[in-house]
């Protein structure tokens, strides 16, 4: 049994065809999926998907891609929204992004702002938090432990083995997905060999992140097989101990029913 940690479900791509995708998931193994938000004008349709399906949980954030979408009364909206029982399982997709083009410096400003708010919402209502760290992690290290009493997950880590032992030390995952499935991905390949595996998730990013059996295609949550056989074969443990803790450390994370 596997666990997709970070699966865009609610995206349009998935419109045409999404319970298809759902049952090709769990043919694959793939039991339980979190679909983490972009944007508030997505939430209504987040949580009527999450909702109507008990192996699907919902994450409510601010994405920092999507800057242009976000208003001040989003914040108090989100506050609202974590406030309903049972409604989010973290407070996500939230980050910082420096890689995307023209990041000039009052984006910058502006993304940290809302981070940081983001991150007080998660420790006040004692959520986790799922966080983008494009080009980012140190930077995101530092609000992390700015605010502190946090846990969560750095999704697609890209990061060294130091700021991964940063993170783990501050409570958070590292999560993986279709990265480490390229025989060219040295750096990240060698890293996910050297982490504990108590501190690994894993995750297709669907629709975007395709593995290597799926380049060029859209990405869907069965696809997490490919990225688990991956996982497999840079680990000493079995194939076994590895989706046994995978699956715990996401239900762990996140809270999940047992
Ligand atoms: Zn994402």
């Amino acid at each position: 049994m596997l666990v997709d940690s970070h699966c865009h479900l609610d995206h349009d791509d998935f419109d045409a065809d999404r319970a298809a995708v759902i049952s090709r998931a769990h043919a694959a193994g793939v039991r339980r999926i979190v679909v983490p938000a972009t944007h508030a004008a997505n939430w209504t349709r987040l949580q009527r998907l999450c909702t109507a399906r008990e192996n699907i949980f919902a994450a409510y954030g601010l994405h920092p891609c999507f800057m242009q979408h976000h208003s001040d009364a989003d914040l108090e909206l989100l506050e609202r929204v974590l406030t309903r029982p049972d409604t989010a399982v973290a407070v996500g997709e939230i980050g910082l992004d420096r890689v995307l083009p023209n990041p000039d410096e009052s984006s910058q400003i502006a993304q940290l702002k809302l981070f940081d708010a983001q991150l007080h919402l998660a420790r006040a209502h004692a959520l986790p938090v799922i966080v983008h760290a494009r080009g980012a992690v140190e930077a995101v290290i530092h609000a992390i432990r700015r605010v502190g009493n946090l846990n969560g997950v750095v999704h697609c880590y890209s990061g060294s083995l130091e700021q991964a032992r940063q993170l783990i030390d501050l409570g958070f995952m590292l999560s993986f997905g279709g990265a480490i499935t390229y025989s060219r991905a040295h750096r990240i390949r060698k890293l996910v060999r050297q982490l504990p595996l108590d501190a690994i998730l894993l995750e297709t990013d669907s629709p975007d992140q395709p593995d290597s059996e799926h380049k060029g295609q859209r990405n869907e949550p069965a696809h997490l097989l490919s990225v688990f056989n991956v996982l497999c074969e840079l680990r000493t443990e079995s194939s076994d101990t590895i989706a046994q803790r995978c699956y715990a450390n996401t239900t762990r994370l996140f809270n999940l029913p047992q």
